[in-house]
């Protein structure tokens, strides 16, 4: 079991910053696939809970929850992982975070710091 990501995302990043576990994955805004929303990967998440309470939308469902008109969601944010960039992109945005926290003026402490500042992937 893991919380969903719906269609109603509308990529804030919220959600980035208070998880816990660093589980919730960005695409890039110009993967024409994958780009529109952010997704949770399911083997990671500890279903805290955290990110629901933080949503502007309220896009975010436990999956036992997930309205009938987002039933797809759950299919495609395990695809997102199971068969799509899903962990390309968790490593990636790992990489240029490290990369980014290297320069010697670097103002980022946290991954989430990184990907939620403007001029990143997110
Ligand atoms: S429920 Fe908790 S662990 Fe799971 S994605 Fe949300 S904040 Fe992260
Ligand atoms: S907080 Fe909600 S709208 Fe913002 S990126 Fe996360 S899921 Fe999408």
């Amino acid at each position: 079991m893991a919380h969903i990501i719906t269609s109603l995302c509308t990529r804030q990043g919220d959600c980035v910053e208070v998880c816990p576990v660093d589980c919730i994955v960005p695409a890039a805004r110009d993967d024409s696939e994958w780009g529109d929303s952010f997704y949770i990967d399911p083997d990671a998440c500890i279903d805290c809970g955290s990110c629901m309470s933080v949503c502007p939308p309220e896009a975010i469902f436990e999956e036992e929850d997930v309205p009938a008109e987002h039933q797809a969601d759950i299919t495609r944010n395990a695809a997102f992982f199971a068969d799509g960039p899903g962990y390309w992109y968790l490593f990636k945005n790992s990489l240029a975070f490290l990369w980014a926290r290297s320069a010697p003026d670097s103002v980022f402490k946290a991954e989430s710091d990184f990907l939620t500042s403007a001029g990143t992937m997110i």
